[in-house]
């Protein structure tokens, strides 16, 4: 696997795959891997001939406040673990690659970005919009990989390739999880062993609400209510957000008559954590 970090050899590195014919995916991160992360590289791998994989940690798309400062970096082990899952092409730029004296764009896309997290992280969906943008436009892949534990930055990037008309497919992976529920997430790493303990909790508490979806409950109050009951449980996680909503949408639902994401974030200490399930219709 080769290491790049500047956009000429990024260029060049990929324009020597397509001159063997080779198909391009694409997974971008902001490093500190895990098992999930490495799911992704998987799924770009039985994709296409050649895998690309971007760690950077955006700036844009942390709000003030937020763990951008203290957010895991190891750059050696992650590139160790890529090598060892078959990526081809690391591209680990430093901001001023990123976004160079003179940037001045932002991309926004309206509606699936404005609730939920958009909400509750004002700018975090145009930051995470403006990076994958460049970073597609960068790499130009035929495919990108991104997961489903980030519900609703998969259906912002939708919408922005659907949008700008770029010709790139793009994948949602699975949410790979620890042996007891809890999705894997490099915050994860925060938490300290009480914390820890308490995490999986969240995923329970989502599965147990699609249990009394599965029961026949539809109003999505009544949902809502089973899913704050069954979280209100673990004392040690604090209850940040839950929403029941169209999956292709992101817009709030009242009953559930189509398939609806149920995403929820608490918080276990100083880490937030968030999950989802997708269920109905
Ligand atoms: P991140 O480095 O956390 O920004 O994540 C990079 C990509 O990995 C995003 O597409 C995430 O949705 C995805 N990802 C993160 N955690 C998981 C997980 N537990 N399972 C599947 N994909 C994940």
């Amino acid at each position: 696997m080769k290491t790049v970090s500047t956009v000429p050899d990024l260029r060049s590195a990929v324009a020597s795959y397509r001159e063997k014919g080779q198909r391009v995916a694409f997974v971008p991160t902001m490093g500190a891997l895990h098992a999930g992360h490495l799911a992704l590289v998987e799924q770009a791998r039985r994709a296409a001939g050649k895998v690309v994989v971007s760690i950077f940690v955006n700036p844009k798309q942390f709000g003030p406040g937020e763990d951008f400062e203290r957010y895991p970096r190891d750059l050696a082990a992650d590139a160790e673990k890529l090598r060892e899952a078959g990526a081809d092409l690391l591209f680990a730029p430093a901001v001023d690659v990123m976004y160079p004296p003179g940037f001045s764009t932002t991309v926004h896309v309206a509606g699936v970005s404005e609730g939920m997290e958009g909400a509750r992280r004002p700018g975090h969906f145009d930051g995470v919009a403006t990076v994958v943008a460049r970073l597609l436009g960068l790499v130009l892949p035929d495919v990108a990989v991104f997961g489903q534990k980030d519900a609703q930055q998969c259906a912002v990037v939708m919408r922005l390739v659907a949008d700008l008309g770029l010709p790139v497919e793009v994948l949602v992976a699975p949410t790979v999880r620890e042996s007891d529920g809890l999705a894997m997430s490099s915050r994860n790493a925060y938490l300290s062993p009480e914390e820890r303990k308490a995490a999986p909790a969240l995923f329970r508490a989502l599965l147990a609400t699609q249990l009394v979806h599965e029961l026949g409950e539809r109003k999505a109050e009544k949902l809502l209510a089973a899913f704050r009951l069954a979280i209100g449980t673990e004392l040690r996680l604090e209850l940040d957000s839950a929403d029941l909503v169209d999956a292709a949408t992101m817009r709030p639902v009242e009953k559930v008559d189509r398939p609806v994401l149920l995403a929820a974030a608490v918080r276990a200490g100083r880490t937030r954590l968030i999950d989802n399930v997708v269920f109905g219709g």
